[in-house]
Order: C-alpha cells, then sequence, then structure tokens
C-alpha cells in the first residue's frame, strides 16, 4: 500500500469514527496502524460484478435513473472483506471497546479501499458505488441485487432485515460512462467527515 493512499485510509478512518481534532492523536493513529496490519492479514476480499446494458425494472426509478444519467451500461457488484474480520471484531467486543471502535471503522474503509482499487483496475470508465439506500433509494433492493448476483458465491449472507454477513460486506451499482458526479448530499459521514475538514472529498481520487 502506497503511503499516499494510507494517508487517505488514515482521513476515511477518522471520519467513521467521528472524531473531530484528532487527526494526529499519536494513539489513535498507532491503533489504526495495528487495525490496519491485522486486518490486511485475516481479511480474504472477494468481489463480483456482472454488467448489464439494459435497465432492470427496480432501476426504473428518479434516483437511480438521476445516477446512471442516461446510460444503461452499468454494473452490479458485491464485494466483503470475509468473516474472519467479523469474528476479530467481536473478540474486541469483549476485551476491549475502544480498540474494537478502531478496528471496526479502519476495516469499512479498508473495503472501501480495495473496493476502489478493484475497480480502477477493471476498467477506466467507472462511476462511483452506488448502494440501495442513497438517495431515498429502498434498502430492499439490494435483495433484487443479491439474488441477481448470487452473492453467496462470496460468502455474503443476507438476513431478513437486509443486513449482511459479514457486516464488512457491500452491494452496489456502479455505472459506466455515467458523467454524474458524486456529491456528499446524502453522506452519512457529512457532519463529521475529515475529508471536508481537509477540504478533501474522498471522491476526488477517482
Ligand atoms: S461523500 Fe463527502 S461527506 Fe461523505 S465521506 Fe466523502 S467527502 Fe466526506
Amino acid at each position: 500500500m502506497s503511503a499516499k493512499n494510507y494517508s487517505n485510509l488514515y482521513l476515511a478512518i477518522y471520519s467513521y469514527l467521528g472524531y473531530r481534532n484528532l487527526t494526529k492523536d499519536p494513539r489513535i493513529d498507532k491503533l489504526i496502524e495495528e487495525s490496519l496490519k491485522e486486518i490486511e492479514e485475516i481479511s480474504s476480499f472477494q468481489y463480483i460484478y456482472q454488467e448489464f446494458d439494459y435497465l432492470l425494472d427496480f432501476l426504473n426509478q428518479k434516483p437511480y435513473l438521476d445516477y446512471l444519467n442516461g446510460s444503461t451500461n452499468y454494473l452490479i457488484c458485491a464485494m466483503t472483506l470475509g468473516v474472519s474480520v467479523d469474528k476479530r471484531s467481536k473478540y474486541y467486543e469483549k476485551v476491549d471497546l475502544e480498540r474494537m471502535f478502531v478496528f471496526d471503522a479502519t476495516a469499512s474503509a479498508y473495503l472501501e479501499y480495495l473496493s476502489d482499487e478493484f475497480e480502477r483496475n477493471l476498467r477506466p470508465d467507472l462511476g462511483y458505488r452506488f448502494c440501495p439506500g442513497y438517495q431515498g433509494t429502498d434498502v430492499s433492493d439490494i435483495r433484487l441485487l443479491y439474488n441477481l448476483l448470487k452473492a453467496n458465491k462470496i460468502g455474503i449472507t443476507l438476513l431478513d432485515s437486509n443486513l449482511m454477513v459479514p457486516q464488512k460486506s457491500m452491494i452496489g451499482i456502479v455505472g459506466i460512462n455515467t458523467t454524474q458526479k458524486r456529491s456528499c448530499r446524502d453522506c452519512f459521514l457529512i457532519e463529521h467527515c475529515e475529508y471536508r475538514k481537509e477540504g478533501l472529498r474522498c471522491y476526488t481520487k477517482r
């Protein structure tokens, strides 16, 4: 992992943690560093996708159409860090809550990082990932994507609540050649985003 990407990852982790003005906190930095090392060792990143060149019925609603911005070509995709990360997080929940919080935030940022890298290497004309739940879309759309992809093939289980196991998993769509630009508008991190405090955006590196 390059130093540049590593520092981007730290910003993302601090955002997930919701800390303010603690970017240089050596104790938190050390916990992040140890978590990253551990997650790199125990995670087994997997990513599956399928390309479509026509609009699936459930995508025929404004937020998805706005996201695709006229393009009918897109991927549906699923990715996970695997079950070992969940198990380690549960262990820390019992023995060291502070470490658990940092570990969990680090795992979330690491999954985003690996997924971005995978998509960058896959093809250069992909947009950002758009997941059910964004911009008022129904979270339960995730089940349609899950079933289409057969995401159980990479070890993801979708519970009745639409939560996924392993917890560090994502399912979404990625537009091809879409000119739609990502914004912070619907991001749940917006109130405590470390990127924004630095005048940056997480998506400008794409
Ligand atoms: S979308 Fe905006 S608010 Fe959310 S993490 Fe990225 S830069 Fe921060």
